[in-house]
């Protein structure tokens, strides 16, 4: 079987680490940029960078209807910090435009100043017992999580990695750091998400 063909959302953010991450932990990857370059991807990252700016391109350029219809149809989605934002519902404190993709209500810039930047040793039991190196750059938090959502990591009692379903959210920039293991969890979630498609397929 070929890899995944994983697409990095490539508008604007640190989408050449996030490639190389996905390369690295066994998957291909691919920059999108239109409608063609999304048609042709098994599931899609959105990367770090400035929310407000992402989400009004993806109108600009068309990708938002068709992104929130194949999320909506299974494809996998993972948002890692400013891409976790443009897929949550709401935004704490301010009216904007996100995809709603995930039930939860994130904080921009949530840990502060003297917080901007940080090295964590996260615990996240589903990736084992070894701690995390998560880096947080400006990162939200997350307040809120609706009963569909799976909490799966907390930094000083805030929520910083959720999933439902088909949709991952990270606050923190896996990419960032040599460890393989959120990206090789996200590569489980399409390996999920392509033999259910199989099944279905064959069933017809
Ligand atoms: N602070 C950015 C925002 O709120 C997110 C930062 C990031 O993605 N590293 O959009």
């Amino acid at each position: 079987m070929q890899a995944h063909l994983v697409g990095v959302l490539a508008l604007q953010g640190d989408v050449a680490e996030h490639a190389a991450a996905l390369e690295r932990a066994g998957a291909r990857a691919a920059a999108v940029k239109t409608l063609a370059d999304l048609e042709r991807v098994d599931a899609l990252v959105i990367p770090g960078g400035e929310s407000t700016t992402v989400v009004r391109l993806l109108d600009r350029f068309g990708l938002a209807e068709p992104i929130v219809a194949r999320v909506k149809a299974g494809m996998p989605l993972w948002g890692t910090c400013m891409g976790m934002i443009v897929a949550a519902r709401e935004v704490a404190g301010m009216e904007q435009p996100t995809l709603g993709l995930i039930d939860i209500t994130v904080r921009r810039n949530a840990f502060g100043r003297q917080n901007e930047s940080a090295e964590v040793a996260l615990a996240i039991p589903a990736l084992g017992e070894q701690p995390f190196p998560a880096i947080f750059i400006r990162a939200p938090w997350i307040e809120r999580v609706g009963p569909s959502v799976e909490l799966l990591a907390e930094r000083d009692g805030h929520g910083v990695m959720v999933r439902s379903g088909n949709v991952l959210g990270t606050s923190f920039h896996p990419e960032l750091t040599g460890d393989p293991r959120v990206h090789a969890y996200f590569l489980s979630m399409i390996d999920k998400a392509s033999a259910h498609v199989g099944k279905a397929s064959s069933a017809a």
